[in-house]
């Protein structure tokens, strides 16, 4: 899978993208990540990226001519022979306004072979954007970060667990908090006993059947603790079996 980054601060991005997994995602070639600097694409002494808001108002709002330029560019090398409109190659814009990232969408984004992702900054990215180059919007959750940089790299970290082989057991991904709509049950290693805190028994005993059950059981009460909200959404799903 291809995934092209659209930034104006490309170093930020790279940085990420060369560490732990998604370095070695990249170079097993199970992923390519590039990064392009929104500057190259502007046409004026400055590289200016951004402008006043028509109707007033705080801030600066990014301009839409270097983002469709630098957008179409990539299309042309990464999406030649194939729809750029089709869910093979897509265009996603970072946007607190977007839809909520999720395992389903995580999943989803992992099976195209193309994407490409708009980081946005100031008050934002002119509305053209979203309506005649993005396919989608995607936010990483209801609040408001300075730049699309970070969410980017959240989509991308995200995804990529999902893309065969980048994670060693790949059973892993679906036993993952919130793939069930729980969290998962907690996880111990050595030391057996510290600071006075023992490993539970049942973790010992050898037992996989009890050992499953109580880690199902585990997962419930934590969720009910920690996130009440997702045990509440979980009886709100309609059943129908
Ligand atoms: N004025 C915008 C609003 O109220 O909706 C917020 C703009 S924000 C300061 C600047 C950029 O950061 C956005 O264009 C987007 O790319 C990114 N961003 C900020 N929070 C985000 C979030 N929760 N999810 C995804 N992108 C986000």
């Amino acid at each position: 899978m291809r995934v092209d980054i659209v930034t104006i601060f490309p170093d930020m991005v790279s940085a990420v993208l060369g560490a732990s997994l998604l370095g070695r995602a990249q170079k097993s070639r199970r992923l390519q990540v590039r990064v392009h600097n929104l500057r190259d694409y502007t046409h004026d002494k400055r590289r200016t990226v951004d402008d006043r808001p028509y109707g007033g108002g705080p801030g600066m709002v990014m301009r839409p001519e270097p983002i469709f330029e630098c957008v179409e560019a990539i299309r042309r090398r990464a999406c030649a022979g194939h729809r750029a409109d089709a869910g093979a190659c897509e265009t996603l814009l970072m946007s607190p306004q977007g839809e909520p990232f999720s395992p389903a969408l995580a999943q989803e984004l992992a099976a195209r072979r193309h994407l490409t992702v708009i980081c946005g900054h100031y008050e934002g990215v002119d509305e053209r954007v979203r309506l005649g180059l993005a396919h989608r919007s995607v936010s990483i959750g209801d609040y408001v970060l300075t730049g699309g940089e970070l969410p980017a790299l959240v989509v991308v970290d995200g995804l990529a667990r999902f893309i065969p082989g980048v994670i060693g057991h790949q059973d892993a991904v679906t036993e993952e908090s919130f793939a069930d709509g729980l969290l998962e049950y907690p996880h111990y290693t050595r030391p057996l006993v510290f600071r006075g805190m023992a490993v539970p028994d049942v973790l010992r005993s050898g037992d996989h059947a009890r050992i499953a059950r109580w880690r199902k059981l585990q997962g419930v009460t934590k969720t009910m603790a920690l996130r009440p909200d997702l045990i509440k959404a979980r009886t709100r799903r309609p059943s129908y079996e």
